[in-house]
């Protein structure tokens, strides 16, 4: 195989002029889209108008002239159909771990209103630090613990009388793996517990089917693939059977069936907005839409099923070429190589064996990398749940090309091959991992 190949896999690409829409930087290959997702060219000139004219000229007006209020509900309604649910059931606010949180809260209260005893919350041990901190956090409220598992083949295992509630991320942040949202929603449901998803790492990369796989509950992030822009909002989902079944805790006047009736008591929104808190972060909400439509514009080409497609196609290649040009070099692979289970990235574990301290290893080459403008990162490992420390590297299909895939698989042999990893420049650690 020689460089022709990917670049005649981008010219056969009916995906690939959606590339256009998003200003990457010259030279840059960025595998790191479920991190931050890179800038569409449209966001710069709409958040400008949003200051300039919704705000500069139209003031308070711009709540209703300008639809500010209704913002999480028109940004809402255009993520709905990536995630398979209906219009009016998902809102934009706050951050991805205030989101869970409120979720979070509410299946918890369901659950230890109707069956005490159920006080355990059932997720995996590599899930994304701020989910089971936030569980940890509200498991002291209601009388819950956590109860870890180390595999995703545990899960079911763990599920029993005892559980209130199955909390996991659809595609693991470290593992890549991604999790059977039906079977493990159904699992949960036999064992009387309620299923809570988090989709960081898989909404805009794959389709989520959250209402026809039996999600309860889910939440979001808006900066990964959404491409909504650094600490965009997020977004929460709840099926409209339970909508109205709890107060989530923080009720704020946003989530208020009639917030300018300003009155002294609180009376939850139907549906899905009392799940509302405070005022929207307009303009970050307009970055956010920039970013949704994005991914609305690969509808016509297919939407999520066709960019999953080419999801799968780069990483697969990105496996293929791994094992053809980097053997012998100490990478084995992080990420399930069964297309099924992987999400859009590709983990790698490094050991070469005869370096002295190796525990840097696979952050060096990740350094290396970047300072050869590929841009993956890098995860520590935990041994409790035997993940070793990783080289990640997320495929954005809306951006990514064949292409990229074989230059960044090329640098990456370059940096092992001539052991450039071990200067002690890609040795030193930052704050920001
Ligand atoms: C990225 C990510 C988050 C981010 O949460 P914030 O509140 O935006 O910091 C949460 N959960 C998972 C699984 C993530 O991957």
């Amino acid at each position: 195989m020689t460089r022709d190949h990917p670049l005649a896999l981008d010219a056969a690409d009916a995906l690939a002029p959606l590339r256009q829409q998003f200003s990457i930087p010259e030279g840059l290959i960025y595998l790191d889209g479920n991190s931050l997702g890179v800038l569409p060219t449209a966001t710069a000139a709409r958040v400008q108008q949003v200051v300039a004219d919704e705000w500069g000229q139209g003031l308070i007006g711009s709540w209703n002239a300008a639809g500010w209020m209704a913002l999480p509900q028109r940004i809402g309604d255009k993520i709905a159909p990536l995630v398979g649910v209906g219009p009016g059931e998902l809102v934009v606010a706050d951050s991805t771990s205030v989101n869970l949180f409120k979720v979070l809260s509410a299946a918890l209260s369901l659950q230890r209103e109707a069956a005490p005893q159920r006080t355990i919350i059932v997720s995996e041990r590599s899930n994304f630090p701020t989910d089971l901190y936030i569980a940890e956090s509200l498991g002291r409220q209601h009388g819950c613990t956590l109860r870890l598992v180390d595999r995703a083949d545990d899960i079911p295992a763990a599920l029993g009388s005892d559980t209130a509630v199955l909390m996991l991320t659809q595609v693991n942040y470290r593992s890549g793996h991604l999790h059977d949202m039906k079977a493990l929603s159904a699992a949960a449901h036999a064992a009387g517990a309620l299923a809570v998803w988090d989709l960081a790492h898989s909404a805009g990369a794959l389709p989520v089917a959250l209402a026809a796989d039996g999600a309860d509950y889910a939440v979001g992030c808006g900066y990964k693939y959404l491409n909504g822009g650094p600490g965009a909002p997020a977004f929460a989902w709840v099926r409209p059977a339970h909508a109205e079944r709890a107060w989530q805790p923080l009720a704020g006047w946003h989530g208020h069936a009639t917030p300018f009736a300003f009155e002294p008591g609180y009376q939850p929104a139907p549906g899905i907005n009392r799940y509302l808190c405070g005022t929207p972060p307009v303009l970050a909400m307009a970055a956010l839409e920039c970013g949704v439509d994005t991914l609305l514009a690969a509808q016509p080409l297919g939407g999520m099923a066709a960019l999953r497609a080419k999801s799968l196609a780069l990483t697969r290649l990105f496996i293929d070429l791994v094992h053809s040009r980097c053997a012998g070099q100490g990478l084995t692979f992080a990420s399930p190589d069964d297309d099924a289970r992987r999400g859009s990235q590709v983990c790698l574990a490094f050991d070469p064996d005869s370096a002295p301290g190796r525990a840097g290893a696979a952050y060096a080459v990740v350094q290396a990398l970047i300072a050869r403008r590929v841009v993956g990162d890098f995860r520590a490992g935990d041994a409790r749940d035997g993940l070793p420390d990783i080289l990640r590297f997320g495929v954005t299909p809306l951006y990514t090309r064949f292409v990229d895939v074989w230059d960044a698989v090329e640098q990456l042999r370059q940096v092992l091959a001539s052991s450039e990893w071990r200067e002690p420049r890609f040795n030193q650690r930052g704050l920001v991992t």
